[in-house]
């Protein structure tokens, strides 16, 4: 029996390999692929095509210089968790001890496992909203938690509070939230987050935030969970520099929260990585100090190239759910006739050179139905690509 034989008939196996019994690759890996060998524009995989400021790259080359190469603290460097807390404080007001309540990680993917791993227990039911990001259902599965999902409704797709209040119940050990969030560029209210923090208390829960995207909202600055009342003491917020600095192949993200959930986040992520990225972290350190300019700037410039992808998308006949932060804009095919997204993401690099993710690959086989013919672009790629990709797209209509 081959190694791979044995761990195909295991529960974690049947998961994450296919039904042929191969590896099966990430939506992202298998949409960039094909990307590569149609020579299909590339708006599948969220992934900036320009780098980021130059002080940051720089800062990173200069670490190598001085000799940053070996293992950082397990907690991660001073430099970059005093940076940390001092983001929190400058952007949001909140007090981060920089000693106690920040952790480095190797991005938010390795925050979210190891967060996870280290709060719940086999049988536990993990609560998010759907669609999700790929990794949510995968942590839920190789954690053998119970995956509970709200559906997000409507053009701006909200979660439904009577919905989210069925399902958060003793059972619940972890909410896990993601805001802006990754797929639909939409935003949670201000009602809503205050409902999740009542919620987190009322069955004693903990909330999990995925706030990558924090500094890419382009109509109202963002709001942590974790700044409203009563909401730290239960809450960690996860980060990472990749989105917001354009370097999401550094993978240095980060925990913040109380001390308690902070050390049993560090025990787990110790045998996970044990570390990763030393000169990179002092590089985001700088990047995190930036002027308020360089954050706006990130911003404005985004938003302008979601608008530039929307009136696109919508000129060539989608019908398109206007993002109000991150790096995606959903566009419903249905009008241009595809009922099935994943059809019409296999077709699409054929029709129109553009590579797009199936809004269902964020989503459980059994609640497709309100998302089956919606389609993910990220905008997240320098202008020309994006007007290229509109006018090749518009070639769908003849
Ligand atoms: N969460 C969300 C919502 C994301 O979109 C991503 C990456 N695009 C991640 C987590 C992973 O972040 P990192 O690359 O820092 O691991
Ligand atoms: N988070 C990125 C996206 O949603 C991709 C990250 C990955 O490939 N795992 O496109």
């Amino acid at each position: 029996m081959t190694v791979h034989g044995a761990w195909e008939r295991t529960a974690r196996g049947a998961m994450l390999l296919g039904a042929d019994g191969e590896l099966r690759p990430t939506i992202f890996a298998e949409m960039s692929a094909l990307a590569a060998s149609t020579g299909a524009i590339n708006l599948g995989q969220g992934f900036p095509d320009e780098d980021g400021p130059p002080e940051v790259l720089e800062a990173a080359r200069q670490a190598i210089s001085d000799g940053i190469n070996q293992y950082p603290p397990g907690i991660g460097l001073p430099v970059l968790r005093n940076a940390i807390a001092a983001h929190q404080k400058r952007f949001y007001g909140l007090p981060v001890d920089a000693d106690h309540e920040v952790l480095v990680t190797a991005g938010a993917t390795e925050a979210l496992t190891a967060t996870i791993l280290a709060l719940t227990d086999d049988g536990d039911e993990l609560v998010t909203l759907e669609p999700f990001y790929d990794s949510y259902a995968a942590i839920a599965g190789l954690n053998r938690l119970k995956h509970v999902t709200v559906p997000l409704r409507g053009e701006h797709f909200q979660p439904d509070h009577d919905e989210l209040r069925a399902a958060v119940t003793d059972r619940t050990r972890i909410i896990l939230i993601n805001d802006p969030h990754n797929p639909t560029g939409s935003i949670l209210k201000r009602e809503t987050l205050e409902l999740i923090v009542e919620l987190a208390h009322q069955h004693d829960a903990i909330i999990v935030t995925d706030e990558v995207y924090e500094h890419l909202t382009f109509d109202e600055p963002h709001v942590p969970i974790t700044t409203l009342p009563a909401a730290w003491e239960r809450t960690v917020t996860i980060s990472s520099g990749g989105k917001t600095f354009n370097t999401t192949g550094w993978k240095i993200g980060w925990v913040t929260g109380p001390r308690d959930y902070v050390e049993a986040i560090l025990a787990v992520k110790q045998y996970l990585t044990f570390v990763n990225g030393a000169p990179f972290q002092p590089a985001i350190a700088v990047g995190l100090g930036l002027p308020d300019s360089y954050f706006a700037g990130a911003a404005a410039a985004l938003k302008a190239k979601s608008e530039l992808l929307s009136a696109g998308l919508e000129k060539a006949g989608f019908t398109v759910s206007r993002p109000q932060g991150g790096y995606f804009v959903i566009a419903d095919a249905a009008p241009l006739g595809f009922t099935d997204a994943e059809a019409a993401a296999r077709e699409l690099p054929h029709l129109a050179g553009v590579v797009a993710i199936p809004l269902t690959a964020f989503v459980r086989p059994e609640n497709r139905g309100p998302y089956a013919s919606k389609l993910r672009f990220a905008f997240c790629k320098r202008a020309d690509v994006l007007e290229r990709a509109a006018a090749q797209l518009a070639e769908l209509r003849r």
